[in-house]
């Protein structure tokens, strides 16, 4: 049975309940760091017994050293894998300063955003600089229902670009909040957001062929007609249009996107950050992973021997529970970011490729697989992971969830059988071929998906093989 949390549970309480320990490290695992600043911070002003020393500690050995991370902890670590340390925003990362100027200097953060804005900033992290000028042409080119106005074709004439980026630029802005912006019509974008359902295992059935064949009947509310050429109940018809209605929206400008919480910048934040190691280009990578304390959190000395010399019964009891919370607090803290580092090691050990180069390079990996590997829970590892951000050393800030991402995967299962295609290979080809890798997905998925890794059609790549022998 596996731990749901990392590491031993030592208790220096004999009255804390194991379940509050837990529930309160979940808890915590499951915040941003900047969460859990304001965690923290409210924490310390309700408890005289929690307390935030100056002191640089390693959370390892708990000896006071110099600066992140601790050096004779590193010496013991396996010299090839990566060095992940945890630490204080503050200390020990290369430029926690920027990204907090960036984050209080960005006035547009603060003022009521633009629908292109917010999609700009959810793509930009993961585009190149050649390619944000794309996003943020397209971007200028919505109409007030955020269609794209212009053809793509014209698009990538017009900026001198190959059709295949525009088409690359498109996919990702599609797929960000409000899902199918920049789409051509009604049509492609509900189409995109059911996609997108269908990939989290959420849609309906007979959800597309309704909208593929019976869009108009739909409208018209004439349950009737398309259940009859269904063969199937009015009832169920009904239900099928109530999941339309329900999960898409025709128009990506009327979606709530502003007031998704997604949008408050917390991609300027990362929550790990992955630098090259400053000492030694090849060395290991060095991998932060940020504590949301400032500092050594512990639990207050001075109240401690305060409260073993209180003689008046109930007044002992009120400042041992001060204790005894500040107690668990900062243990729960402790595991939580043991958690994290542990989780991270595994994810950066496996994916350095990814990590210094391309999607192409990600290695498919479920949070089951990790759970098993790491003996957690499959849901200890969904907290860790959930709205979390990690910055590879190129500068990009990414979710951490992308190391799950079931599409990229299969996106690096496209690219990879069409590198190796002996002829050129049709997306359906493709598709069917996808199956030997474990992934059943629709011919226009694979289309999609080719588009976004900007590799031509089977027709254009032909004139182009065949390649070295
Ligand atoms: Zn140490």
């Amino acid at each position: 049975m596996p731990n749901i949390i990392a590491g031993q549970f030592h208790s220096t309480s004999q009255r804390q309940l194991p379940a509050a320990h837990l529930t309160r490290t979940m808890q915590l695992l499951e915040k941003t760091c900047n969460e859990l600043d304001t965690e923290l911070e409210n924490e310390i002003n309700q408890n005289p017994a929690l307390e935030m020393s100056e002191e640089c500690r390693c959370p390892d050995c708990k000896k006071i050293i110099p600066s992140y991370p601790c050096q004779s902890c590193m010496t013991r670590l396996n010299p090839s894998g990566p060095i992940v340390y945890v630490a204080p925003r503050s200390r020990g990362s290369s430029s926690p300063e920027e990204y907090d100027e960036y984050y209080s200097n960005d006035n547009r953060l603060r003022d009521p955003e633009t629908l292109s804005e917010h999609v700009l900033k959810q793509v930009a992290p993961s585009i190149s600089p050649k390619e944000r000028l794309v996003a943020e042409h397209l971007l200028a080119r919505l109409d007030e229902h955020g269609f794209l106005i212009d053809h793509p074709a014209e698009i990538a004439s017009y900026l001198k670009v190959r059709l295949t980026i525009v088409e690359k630029v498109i996919s990702l802005i599609q797929r960000a909040d409000p899902i199918g912006v920049a789409s051509k019509n009604v049509m492609e974008c509900l189409m995109i957001q059911l996609e997108m359902l269908e990939e989290d295992g959420k849609s309906h059935p007979l959800a597309r062929k309704m909208l593929t064949d019976f869009w108009e009947h739909l409208g018209r509310r004439d349950f009737q007609t398309v259940a009859k050429k269904c063969k199937t109940s009015v009832d169920a018809i009904t239900k099928v249009a109530q999941f339309i209605k329900r999960n898409l929206t025709p128009y990506p400008s009327q979606s709530h996107w502003n007031n998704s919480a997604s949008a408050t910048g917390r991609y300027y934040r990362p929550d790990v950050e992955v630098i090259k190691n400053p000492y030694d280009e090849d060395g290991p990578l060095m991998v932060q992973v940020f504590s949301a304390s400032k500092g050594w959190l512990k639990v207050n000395s001075t109240v401690r021997t305060m409260v073993s010399k209180i003689e008046d019964p109930e007044k002992k009891d009120e400042w041992s529970a001060y204790l005894e919370r500040a107690a668990l607090f900062v243990k729960c803290m402790r595991q939580r970011d043991n958690a994290m580092k542990r989780i991270v090691k595994l994810i950066v050990e496996r994916q350095p490729k990814f990590i210094l180069g391309n999607d192409k390079d990600l290695i498919p990996m479920t949070r089951a697989q990790l759970a098993i590997e790491l003996s957690l829970h499959e849901s200890t590892i969904s907290r860790a992971v959930a709205n979390k951000t990690i910055s590879l050393p190129n500068g990009r800030i990414i979710p951490l969830s992308t190391f799950f991402d079931r599409s990229l995967a299969i996106r690096a299962a496209v690219r990879k059988i069409i590198e190796e295609e002996k002829t050129a290979m049709t997306d359906e080809q493709v598709a069917n071929k996808l199956v030997d890798h474990g992934y059943k997905v629709a011919r226009r998925t694979v289309a999609k998906y080719r588009s976004m890794l900007g590799i031509l059609p089977a027709n254009l790549r032909a004139r182009q093989l065949p390649r070295a022998v």
